[in-house]
């Protein structure tokens, strides 16, 4: 009985896979071709649950595009879809729906492609077949076996103070998720930074750190160094993980993975009381091709997509091990990267 959590390469956007012999879930949707060939590569017949972190197109494909792709995952034969929208979403399509009735709309293609995804939407939970339900800190899904997954952020009363005070789908508020599979746990931290990251770290603070031990963590936003980054340093101490995972792409434009980053993640490398033992990109980065002389200002990535680790494959067992079989192949993909972070070539 073996789970695997597929980190898949998809630019510096977030998709990942949970699979075990009793379910399939999915966490962020933002392109449809890279998973779609995963699905059929690992022959994937049904989904069980689709988490959306939150609505940023590098993590969500808009709910048009979604009803599209889940109209071949949706039958009558099949289990149930649990579907997990970002809050104020489906509140803010109801909004630009009643926007563009008031703007006298009513038959352009925009209102009718909204109304239908909607409906359609609407008649799959009436119908059981998609179960759509929000979730927030301290929902603990335990419903395939030794699988589990547990919602560590936003707090449903952060979500309330957002859902009053209006306020757009930020990455401080995206899910983050706990999957358990037995003693073995990964944490997903979605996009979160600033004020999100803060109240992480003080509930995992107030709490103790067991909620957030994890032996593998995939790195919150492409490799960002956030504002207070301290407490980023802080909440992987105490996760504690001995893999971390970077799902980020070569063309970005945002200078990710920041230098910063990489040099904690060394940092807490080579620390004896800390458990951390590899880390891995699923693309080459400007920051480990280029010279920093070379890197624009402007922040401009490389001209193409360049796989590092690429589609990043982790198995896990209940009793807690697991292991990378890609990690051999990485090592010799990295030899030919000229700062790769990872074996410490980044310039002084
Ligand atoms: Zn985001
Ligand atoms: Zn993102």
């Amino acid at each position: 009985m073996t789970c695997r959590i597929v980190f898949l390469q998809v630019g510096n956007a977030d998709c990942t896979l949970v699979r075990t012999p009793d379910a399939c879930a999915i966490v962020d949707l933002p392109k449809q071709r890279p998973l779609n060939d995963c699905l059929k590569r690992h022959e994937i017949r049904s989904i069980d649950r689709l988490f959306v972190t939150h609505d940023h197109s590098d993590h969500f494909l808009g709910l048009e595009r979604l009803v599209n792709w889940l109209e071949s995952w949706v039958r009558d034969e099949r289990p149930v879809v649990a579907l997990h929208l970002p809050d104020g979403l489906w509140q803010r399509a109801q909004e630009r729906l009643k926007e563009l009735k008031g703007d006298g709309q009513v038959d352009s293609r925009k209102y009718q492609r909204l109304q239908s995804t909607m409906a359609k939407i609407f008649e799959w939970d009436q119908g059981d077949h998609v179960r759509c339900s929000p979730v927030s800190a301290g929902h603990d899904i335990a419903d395939y076996g030794p699988l589990s997954f547990k919602v560590l952020h936003p707090s449903w009363l952060e979500v309330e103070t957002q859902r009053a005070t209006r306020r757009a789908a930020h990455n401080e508020w995206s899910l983050v998720l706990r999957v358990g599979y037995g003693a073995f746990a990964a944490v997903l931290l979605a996009d979160l930074e600033g004020e999100g990251l803060t109240s992480l770290l003080d509930r995992t603070d107030r709490r103790g750190p067991a909620s957030i031990r994890c032996h593998v963590l995939k790195i919150p936003h492409h490799g960002a160094w956030p504002k207070n980054a301290r407490e980023l340093v802080a909440l992987l101490e105490h996760a504690d993980p001995e893999m971390a995972v970077l799902s980020v792409g070569s063309r970005n434009s945002y200078g990710h993975v920041r230098p910063e980053l990489f040099r904690a993640l060394l940092d807490l490398r080579n620390r004896r009381d800390r458990r951390l033992r590899t880390f891995a990109c699923t693309e080459v980065t400007r920051t480990c091709a280029l010279p920093v002389a070379e890197q624009s200002p402007h922040g401009r990535g490389l001209p193409t997509p360049r796989p590092c680790a690429g589609d990043i494959i982790v198995e896990a067992e209940t009793d807690g091990r697991w292991s990378w079989p890609g990690e051999e192949g990485h090592r010799v993909t990295v030899k030919s990267v000229p700062l790769a972070a990872c074996l410490n070539r980044a310039e002084a």
